[in-house]
């Protein structure tokens, strides 16, 4: 049984999907103005843990997750500049080549990260119809309202609009009706805008849209604007999965404004119920405080590459810690991943030479069984709230463990179809011609029992970078 904690009921709870073994799951994705950090790296990779970890539990899984590329201000809420066009000024390029620009990046970083593709990756701007669709259905329902400047969704129509963050509004937490954007004709000073006009701070928008909606009085507007960044994950998920959703993750920070407003425009609009599992993960600490782009902490995938760190050692670090924990990022505990990951690849490919069967290039899933006492092991920690970091010691168990090395190995290439650290596709280090000569030239020291020879053999193989390990079916010879 699979229990998940539903940020929405503050519980452990057993997870029913909608359909049957299918799972609609949608996560917020990034806004593409700029190099995403690794906090929101960590993000994607813990989706991509959950992903795997319905999959691996035989779960026909559908993800989502989309691009923010209009509509996002400057404040997660109402006040500021749309982001993307604040860097497209900067970089003097269009929002649609801003946009594709860091697409590209974050394509990529994702994918050296072994994160698996979703099904779907709606872009906002192609979803415009959809959520111009919802916006008239929220003005028709009576939700939403126009004023000069925006159409605002009216939070007093809402059913227990605080449902999943539980704050209290009188403090303002939103934010709305704060900052550089101050609308007099706000109804309640914490409602918040579906749809900006081409007005006010907006006069200038580069990216609007024609879009004509219909009041309940009869008048018609028709004017240029672009979309609220709330009403545009509410629109893409019904969109591509319904009113309905099994699953629907982001990070911590979107409980009281963005994923609360979510929920209050979609059940508007539908009358059902959004969402069954909010799942949220927390944040990622660099050297114990906030990450700060003005500090310089908050570092790229391309910043830790530049620093000799492959991206599979930062996936190895992002496993340690549970999604719903923080985790405190430092270059003393990734060099502490990078020797763990090359620990486990080093004892990978001793077992894999010490099956024969296996140097022909056969899948190691062919041969030998999984272990049925870790495997449950595993599903248990997976199961519960997906515990990977458990899981994950659970693979140190195994190579401790007094299973066959045919058991070990599939067992531990079963567990990484979760763990995605590309255990089945590591390759064998090539081995300079010299040191392999040394090594012969010490097997037959060896064989004759010129154990002085041997040892010196062995030192020299060392003091070239290499060490060499005996065992029952021969030697091998790995890089220090
Ligand atoms: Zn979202």
């Amino acid at each position: 049984m699979l229990e998940i904690y539903n940020t929405l009921t503050k519980k452990k709870e057993e997870f029913k999907p909608i359909k049957n073994k299918s799972v609609s799951f949608y996560q917020c994705g990034p806004t593409v103005y700029w190099v995403q950090h690794l906090g929101n790296m960590r993000a994607m990779v813990l989706a991509d843990l959950i992903y795997r970890s319905l999959a691996y539990l035989g779960y026909e899984v559908k993800l989502a997750r989309n691009y923010t590329d209009v509509g996002h201000l400057t404040s997660d809420a109402d006040s500021g500049k749309d982001k993307m066009e604040i860097t497209a000024k900067k970089e003097k390029l269009t929002p649609e080549a801003i946009a594709k620009k860091y697409i590209k990046i974050f394509k990529s970083d994702v994918k050296d990260l072994n994160c698996l593709k979703p099904k779907y990756q709606p872009r906002a701007t192609v979803y415009i119809k959809p959520m111009a669709k919802m916006m008239q259905t929220l003005l028709d329902k009576g939700f939403a309202y126009a004023t000069d400047l925006a159409i605002y969704f009216d939070i007093s129509k809402a059913k227990d609009y605080t449902k999943l963050s539980g704050q209290d509004l009188s403090k303002n937490i939103s934010e709305a009706g704060q900052g550089e954007v101050s609308d007099n004709g706000k109804k309640n000073p914490t409602d918040f805008a579906v749809w900006f006009f081409k007005a006010g701070v907006h006069q200038n928008a580069l990216q609007t849209w024609n879009i004509k909606f219909k009041l309940p009085t009869g008048e018609v507007i028709n004017q240029a604007g672009f979309p609220g960044w709330h009403l545009e994950c509410s629109a893409m998920n019904q969109a591509l999965f319904g009113p309905t959703i099994d699953i629907h993750m982001g990070g911590i920070e979107h409980v009281p404004v963005h994923h609360t407003n979510e929920i209050a425009q979609s059940e508007a609009a539908s009358g059902v119920k959004f969402v069954n599992y909010w799942l949220h993960n927390e944040h990622l600490t660099v050297d114990g405080a906030k990450m700060s782009k003005s500090g310089g902490t908050a570092y790229s995938l391309t910043d830790l590459k530049a620093k000799g760190f492959e991206p599979l050692v930062l996936r190895y670090f992002f496993l340690q810690a549970h999604y719903r924990s923080q985790q405190n990022f430092t270059f003393k505990a990734l060099e502490g991943s990078r020797v763990a990951l090359n620990n486990l690849r080093n004892q990978i490919l001793s077992l894999r030479a010490k099956i024969p069967t296996l140097r022909s290039g056969q899948a190691p899933q062919s041969h030998g069984k999984i272990n049925e006492e870790f495997k449950n092991k595993f599903i248990s920690a997976i199961a519960d709230d997906f515990n990977i970091s458990q899981s994950l010691a659970l693979v140190w168990g195994v190579l401790k463990s007094d299973l066959t090395d045919q058991e070990k190995l599939v067992t531990i290439l079963d567990f990484d179809k979760v763990l995605g650290l590309g255990l089945s596709k590591i390759k064998a280090e090539k081995i300079p011609k010299e040191i392999k000569k040394l090594a012969e030239e010490r097997v037959i020291g060896r064989q004759n029992k010129d154990w002085q020879k041997s040892d010196k053999l062995r030192d020299k193989i060392n003091n070239l970078g290499y060490l060499i390990e005996d065992t029952s079916c021969g030697y091998i010879i790995k890089k220090k």
